[in-house]
């Protein structure tokens, strides 16, 4: 299997792409922390899946805006798996609105929880890889951050500056071997596109050449390259998953 044995710590894990991800991790042969912030009885129904596949899953609560509790969330799976081989930094928030109405809060808000989020766990979990001279970090970004979107000022501004922080990152971890990616995802079946009304979801598959909404599991199926041994040599990459939205 190709993470036979490996740790993950996945942000976001207890729905949409981040459950998806645990969940294809834990198949291929991976332990899980499942982060998340809120639902908890989302994320324990994960833990549950994972472990029904045979693999050691443990939940955690954390809100990845604050430094502290990631701090704090790192140590505690370290010391619950012994240690820590991937990170995924999934989790994610939308406060869309058109730039002029946009709130302060929903601009600090999504910054806070889509950018600063995966600084605060590429520090934390990053400083452990370091010290084991191996590791696989894979940011989540979005196609939001690579074209930009009305109504996203601040959503495409954190997942732009998620590109920026993976290579600079991958340039100063790649030489104790560690290597960190991002994933851009065009528009994915989840809660989060859940919001937009069915004719915003219709426009949106018009624009769509494959002519379909993604799903969850296409982007787990990367991660899982991304985070396995033949992708060793894949550090600072981007890679969209949109069904060629962003062509
Ligand atoms: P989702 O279904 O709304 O799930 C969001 C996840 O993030 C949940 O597990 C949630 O935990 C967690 N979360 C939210 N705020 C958090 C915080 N402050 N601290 C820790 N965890 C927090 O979203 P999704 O569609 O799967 O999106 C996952 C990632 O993919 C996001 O980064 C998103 O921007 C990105 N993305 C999604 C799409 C798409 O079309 N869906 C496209 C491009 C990029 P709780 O369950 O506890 O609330």
């Amino acid at each position: 299997m190709l993470l036979n044995d490996k740790v993950a710590f996945v942000t976001g894990a207890s729905r949409g792409i981040g459950k998806a991800i645990a969940l294809e991790m834990a198949r291929n042969g991976a332990d899980v922390a499942v982060c998340y912030s809120s639902n908890e009885a989302a994320a324990e129904e994960v833990c549950q899946q994972i472990r029904a596949l045979g693999r050691n899953a443990q939940s955690y609560r954390c809100d990845v805006s604050d430094m502290e509790q990631c701090s704090e969330t790192v140590k505690a799976a370290i010391a619950h798996f012994g240690h820590l081989d991937i990170l995924v930094n999934n989790a994610g928030i939308t406060r869309d609105n058109l730039m002029l109405m946009m709130k302060e809060e929903d601009f600090d808000k999504v910054i806070a929880t889509n950018l600063k989020g995966a600084f605060h766990m590429m520090k934390h979990a990053g400083a452990h890889f370091l010290k084991r001279k191996q590791g696989a970090i894979i940011n989540i970004s979005s196609v939001s951050g690579m074209m930009g979107n009305a109504g996203q000022v601040n959503y495409a501004a954190a997942k732009a500056g998620i590109i920026g922080m993976t290579k600079s990152a991958a340039k100063e971890l790649a030489g104790r071997g560690i290597t960190c990616n991002a994933i851009a995802p065009g528009f994915i079946t989840t809660d989060m596109t859940d919001q937009l009304s069915d004719k915003q979801k219709e426009a949106v598959v018009s624009a769509i050449p494959l002519k379909r909404m993604g799903q969850p599991e296409d982007i787990a199926h990367l991660a899982v390259f991304l985070a396995s041994p033949l992708a060793s040599y894949i550090t600072g990459e981007v890679i969209k998953v949109d069904g060629g939205i962003y062509i």
